[in-house]
């Protein structure tokens, strides 16, 4: 049985979804919202943490969460291990976007010891789950399929669609966006042909061909426009398109899932590395 959990960062739902399954926990969100995951869980004391990738929205509780449960166990990928065990580096890296908002954004980010962490390439099968290396939104990130169900949880690899709306955005913050591979992971994903995709932002998805689809084209899309128009451009026009696909409230959940101003740069920065 899998369980969405909605951790309500910041106190607004539909922005960060943890999943629970069986006591393995995929992306526990940030530290900020780790009293609601827990509070969420009830009962059940979580044994393992599958994380796609270190960014805070999905990994930032990873630390919290080990020194609350000392057995806890850590999969996470090979490069981004180190980032886990001393987040100085990740943590610099998120202040150049959040700034002062870091504390109120993110909460408390501990290092993770490192004898509870195994690290992951892609291509082994690890509790239950098959994994695939699934970079594009992040260098390191991976993407998990539960082999019982079927289910796939892959954080941010196929975008960001808050329900009930079927409108999707991909998620390009800088700096490490590769639109190339990104297709080819979106390509690894279909392969599976899994039941459902997990997204982190949010929640399952059953419509998983068509999701896919939306998901490359959203890509394709928005690569094009920050490589044609202007930051002031790119972002009213996410903004309209958003408006006009969604709802007021739904368009503040996706907005905080994914800052359009930040889509942009990620995507500019993607641009000018390419060409150099
Ligand atoms: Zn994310």
């Amino acid at each position: 049985m899998t369980r969405p959990i909605d951790v309500l960062h910041l106190g607004r739902d539909r922005v960060i979804c943890a999943y629970e399954i069986d006591g393995v926990i995929v992306d526990p969100g940030p530290a900020s919202s780790v009293d609601t995951l827990i509070d969420r869980l009830g009962p059940v004391e979580p044994r393992v943490l599958l994380l796609t990738h270190i960014h805070l929205d999905h990994a930032g509780a990873t630390g919290v969460l080990c020194k609350r449960y000392p057995k806890l166990k850590v999969y996470v990928h090979e490069v981004g291990a180190p980032h886990l065990i001393d987040p100085s580096k990740l943590l610099k890296s998120a202040g150049r976007l959040y700034g002062d908002d870091m504390w109120e954004l993110w909460g408390e980010v501990r290092p993770v010891p490192e004898d509870r962490i195994t690290a992951l390439s892609g291509g082994e099968t690890v509790e239950g789950f098959r994994v695939a290396y699934t970079p594009g939104h992040a260098s390191h990130h991976v993407s998990y399929l539960h082999e019982a169900t079927g289910d796939a949880y892959v954080g941010d690899a196929a975008g960001v669609r808050i329900p009930p709306y079927a409108w999707t955005v991909a998620p390009t913050p800088p700096p490490e966006i590769d639109v190339e591979a990104w297709l080819d992971s979106l390509h690894t994903l279909a392969c599976w042909n899994p039941q459902t995709l997990g997204l982190t932002h949010f929640g399952q998805v059953t419509q998983v061909t068509d999701h896919l689809h939306r998901m490359r084209m959203a890509l394709v899309e928005q690569a094009e426009r920050a490589r044609h128009k202007d930051e002031e451009t790119f972002i009213a026009r996410m903004e309209q398109e958003l408006f006009k696909a969604t709802d007021p409230a739904t368009v503040e959940s996706f907005e905080q899932a994914a800052p359009p101003n930040q889509l942009y740069m990620g995507l500019e920065r993607y641009w000018r590395k390419k060409a150099e």
